[in-house]
């Protein structure tokens, strides 16, 4: 199979589409597009050892779960101490080896890595936590960005005689661009009531009456960057001294936050989710103890961080709703509010900011939270490449970190 047809397959598995923006998922080296493919080597950071054992197991491709290249490299150098990453890079080429990263899209797709990490809670309801583009290796400019991106709805209320205008001016701007159309809007009519204050200067009505204006219901798609321009439109030709307009920000289309019936150990793809986490509703609440022994025979390991308020920790008060994250929790988790978190790291102050409100947090180190579906991984790839690709899990990836 060829490298490209290869790629193409690896994404209709697991569309990079769903990645987080700031991620740099998909084909990041490619010696040779056409080459053809036998062997694979599954890992999730990729080091010298690494691809020492790509290059001793003949493989042509690795498939690293956390993006090599995440930085742009200043330079491709074999002898740059300081930068080892340029070294793998210049020897995956050297040795003729592509370099391939999932990451987000692999935590956000059904059955994915996000999914595997509650496999182990027990039995309830599973909903998808919205994509958060911001994470803690995503620079503020990219955050900014991200935000700025963000797809909305504005829906304004008018006057019938002044809708046209309003949204001819609006589809100027580029207001209501979907795809390859323009201008697409969503008009209903309605009636609008208001009382115009002491201190108004009504366009319509009398000050102190209430008011009836026969008005129409205009949406239209936008993005956040288009907030100012639409503001100077509505200064310009809404009739109204308040004109009345609100944005709605969408979801993006796929079937992110669907709620699933699940049972434990996995029975969970019923109706799938796309969402960078998971929050976890048991059906019968248990206390930390038994979470986190849940936790750590799913994820078969001897510790845990936990930290948890004192009616949790003596378990007079039991937990059900658990919010899920793989890798770095923390900023998927602002703004949000649920009992429990679980996730491999998170940010001192932000555990300390959970615990000030009353829930607790279960930390089972970053790659524990993501080694583990690895062989799950495998059978993914194999089954949307076929059985003939010979796949290997890296026997030379390890958590860098050790406990003494
Ligand atoms: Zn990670």
């Amino acid at each position: 199979m060829k490298l490209h047809d290869v790629f193409k397959r690896l994404d209709i598995d697991v569309p990079l589409v769903n990645a987080a923006t700031w991620d740099k998922v998909g084909p990041l080296v490619v010696p040779d597009g056409d080459a053809s493919l036998s062997t694979i080597l599954l890992t999730v950071d990729l080091t010298a050892a690494v691809l020492a054992e790509a290059i001793d197991k003949q493989a042509q491709l690795i498939v690293a779960y956390h993006p090599p290249i995440f930085k742009p490299l200043s330079a491709l150098r074999a002898d740059q101490a300081t930068e080892p990453m340029q070294a793998v890079v210049v020897n995956a080429i050297r040795s003729g080896i592509a370099i391939y990263s999932p990451h987000t899209a692999l935590d956000a797709v059904s059955g994915g890595v996000a999914d595997w990490l509650c496999d182990g809670l027990g039995d309830g309801t599973r909903t998808g936590i919205d994509p958060c583009e911001s994470n803690a290796s995503s620079s503020v400019a990219d955050r900014a960005s991200a935000r700025d991106d963000e797809k909305c709805i504005v829906s304004v209320h008018v006057p019938q005689d002044h809708a046209d205008d309003l949204r001819e001016a609006l589809a100027n701007i580029g207001v209501g661009k979907i795809g390859n159309y323009d201008g697409c809007s969503f008009s209903f009519d309605g009636l609008g009531r208001f009382s115009a204050g002491e201190k108004s200067n009504p366009v319509v009505g009398i000050r102190g009456d209430v008011t009836t204006v026969n008005e129409v219901r205009i949406e239209m798609r936008c993005t956040r960057r288009q907030v100012a321009d639409i503001k100077k439109v509505m200064s310009a030709h809404h009739p109204y001294e308040e004109p009345a307009w609100h944005l709605t920000p969408l979801l993006p289309t796929t079937d992110r936050g669907a709620c699933n019936k699940i049972k434990g150990s996995g029975a969970h793809a019923q109706q799938p989710i796309t969402a960078y986490g998971r929050v976890v509703t048991l059906a019968t609440p248990v206390t930390v103890n038994e979470l986190c022994a849940r936790v750590k025979t799913h994820l078969d390991v001897d510790y845990l961080r936990v930290a948890a308020p004192e009616h949790i920790q003596n378990g007079s008060s039991m937990i059900s709703d658990i919010a899920v994250c793989p890798g770095a929790g923390g900023s998927p988790f602002d703004g949000r509010q649920h009992a429990c978190y679980l996730t491999g790291e998170m940010r001192h102050h932000d555990v300390l900011s959970k615990l000030a409100q009353g829930s607790t947090v279960i930390l089972s180190e970053h790659t524990h939270t993501e080694r583990g579906y690895l062989p799950i991984y495998k059978k993914r790839v194999h089954a949307a490449l076929g059985s003939a690709m010979n796949v290997h899990i890296a026997t030379t990836d390890r958590d860098p970190l050790r406990v003494i």
